[in-house]
């Protein structure tokens, strides 16, 4: 008796209980294969778009590669056609028509392709006791004594005098030199330590090395930052002056690795937001003749709020819809109240050296999917577009029927702390939006890591919405 009840049981648990598993589990080996051979070109575009300019380029090269050609307004479009636009190098939509009319609403998959970083200033350059530097301001959430003691690459633009502009990518190359933030030594920080985590490296305190020989002659002084400014006229053409009209932003050196001795995951800077950024700019690339109309956007600046014209508090991505509506002779606020979005972002992944943070029935894990994040948001969801059941069922279902693997995750515990996406902007112009994308360990740190199932799954995922 006791052992029929326990199997009825068993038989009940399977259909009510809801299972969460490895998804080793559930896919089959050719699948796992797929997604580690997926892996190795994501790693290549992590190692080449340290940047959202150099992002913005890969991508272009990329599209091109897959048919597709520059948006040009006016110019007649039809269901098929491949196009991109270049928001100032460092924003990029891309869009396939569909075959439905566009008032039907067009499928948007969003990320972003900015990362926490440190910027220089304006005026970088200085000499202190025969040591050059740069000054910098950090970009985006970091724990900036994280950034000390790592090998910096500086990447970047500068807009000389004349007009002209120079790229910089130092650092990247096995030949090149690279940079570095100086910490204190262990037997000299028993002031250091004392201060408070956020405050063990202060902003003003993250200053890049970048020489320490001089310019022989005496008659100078500074020669130091003067032999570095002859270097780098040398080789760029530019003065000091010209730093008050450049970008050049140091990210870590380091390159994108398989972590772990079963090569399961992927340790490299920049995954928070790129990894989402390369699956559907992937999922977009082979996607063949969409019923509706797709617009994956590639923006900038999530990671401080998503102000300025690249990022998605702007309007480039309304104006771009509206273009598409006009080309067909609809109005643009029914396309858009007619959409559908996947913010593609990244979630935080269950730690368990740090699980306190994380309410265990909610947190997103490694090797469970793609995840779908209902809402982000802090202090009782604020700052967040929390999104329907209703479109979260869609998706749902939208995932099941293509056999996705995948989970729901919430941005740790409630009153943790939080973060915000891209998903509110897109919403506030009357689309369905929710947040779609990879777990990450360590994420906002130089070096953050992903499972290659989860990447994989993250693809899937945007292909299966775009060709839905
Ligand atoms: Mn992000
Ligand atoms: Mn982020």
């Amino acid at each position: 008796m006791a052992e029929k009840k326990s199997s009825e049981g068993k038989k009940l648990q399977e259909k009510l209980f809801m299972k969460k598993e490895h998804a080793m589990k559930l896919i089959s080996e050719a699948e796992v294969k797929k997604a580690d051979k997926f892996c190795e070109d994501y790693k290549k575009f992590l190692d080449s778009s340290k940047t959202e300019r150099e992002a913005v380029i890969n991508t272009i090269n990329l599209a091109e590669k897959n048919g597709f050609t520059e948006f040009i307004p006016g110019k007649a479009l039809k269901a098929g056609d491949k196009i991109y636009y270049n928001n100032r190098g460092k924003a990029i939509i891309l869009a396939i028509i569909g075959t439905e009319p566009i008032e039907n609403g067009v499928r948007i998959a969003a990320a972003h392709i900015d990362s926490p970083r440190l910027d220089m200033k304006q005026c970088p350059l200085y000499e202190d006791n025969e040591i050059a530097l740069f000054k910098t301001h950090y970009y985006g959430g970091i724990k900036k004594y994280q950034w000390t003691a790592i090998p910096l690459s500086l990447h970047g633009v500068i807009v000389k005098a004349d007009g002209t502009k120079v790229s910089v990518c130092i650092g990247e190359d096995e030949k090149d030199p690279v940079f570095c933030v100086t910490d204190l030594l262990p037997h000299l920080a028993s002031a250091q330590m004392e201060r408070k985590a956020s405050q063990i490296i202060k902003g003003e305190e993250l200053n890049i090395l970048i020489g320490s020989r001089p310019f022989l002659d005496d008659d100078v002084s500074e020669k130091v930052k003067l032999n570095i400014l002859n270097i780098l006229f040398e080789k760029y053409g530019i003065t000091e002056a010209d730093f008050l009209s450049a970008e050049l932003e140091a990210v870590p050196a380091f390159k994108a690795k398989d972590i772990g001795f079963d090569r399961s995951m992927i340790g490299s800077y920049g995954q928070d937001d790129r990894v989402c950024a390369y699956t559907a700019l992937q999922a977009t690339l082979v996607c063949k003749k969409p019923k509706k109309t797709i617009v994956t956007v590639l923006a900038d600046k999530e990671e401080i709020g998503s102000d300025g014209n690249t990022g998605l508090n702007s309007s480039y991505l309304k104006y771009f819809i509206y273009d598409l509506a006009k080309a067909f002779g609809a109005d643009g606020w029914r396309v858009l109240t007619n959409s559908e979005c996947l913010s593609a972002d990244v979630n935080a992944a269950f730690d368990p050296t740090f699980p306190d943070v994380n309410e265990r029935h909610n947190a997103a894990y490694i090797n469970k999917g793609v995840v779908v994040t209902k809402y982000t948001g802090s202090r009782g969801k604020s700052g967040t577009s929390d999104a329907s059941a209703e479109f979260m069922g869609d998706v749902r279902r939208l995932l099941d029927k293509n056999k996705v693997i995948w989970q729901t995750g919430e941005l740790g515990k409630v009153d943790a702390g939080g973060g915000g996406t891209v998903a509110m902007y897109i919403a506030n112009l009357d689309v369905n939006v929710i947040d779609v994308g990879v777990p990450v360990l360590s994420m906002h740190a130089p070096y953050e890591i992903t499972s290659k199932l989860d990447v994989y799954m993250a693809y899937r995922a945007f292909l299966a919405f775009m060709e839905e």
